[in-house]
């Protein structure tokens, strides 16, 4: 038997507020990874009814745009370059290349960007080549967890 999923609410970047379907009363559950980071966290409420709440705090930073970072491409050739992250939904990134760039649909990148100030550690994701067009770049994570990224171009 599957538990059902609730969606939580758009809260603050601190946490997501839920309601209680049995009882009706309300809470409030901080991301465990930061504000970035989607999770799905088994919540008890003090009535005893239990359900699992999806947090999808990208969504919040949606318009949080022009976030420096960089991208890497082993294949088909090696690329790499400087970028600008202009989007960010729950399945992806868009960006603009600073420079020039051959990135093409399918190609499977490393992207790093960092997080908006007050944020720690850099995001990394592998992504894979979603829509080009000129310098703008949609990309699709392809990592349930960000992946390391420590490879450096020589
Ligand atoms: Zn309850």
């Amino acid at each position: 038997m599957s538990r059902p999923v609730k969606r939580s609410r758009e809260g603050s970047s601190r946490g997501a507020s839920f309601r209680c379907d049995r009882c009706g009363k309300t809470g409030t559950v901080s991301s465990p990874r930061g504000p970035w980071h989607s999770a799905l966290l088994r919540i008890t409420c003090r009535c005893g009814h239990s359900f699992d709440l999806l947090i999808e705090q990208r969504r919040l930073l949606r318009r949080q745009t022009r976030l420096p970072g960089s991208y890497r491409r082993v294949s088909p050739s090696v690329e790499d370059g400087r970028i600008t992250i202009i989007d960010v939904s729950v399945g992806g990134v868009g960006f603009t290349c600073d420079g020039r760039h051959s990135l093409q649909v399918g190609d499977t990148l490393a992207i790093e960007f960092r997080r908006p100030p007050g944020d720690d550690s850099p995001e990394q994701h592998q992504v894979v080549v979603r829509r080009v067009d000129g310098s703008e770049v949609g990309v699709e994570f392809i990592d349930a967890v960000p992946a390391i990224v420590d490879e450096r171009p020589v």
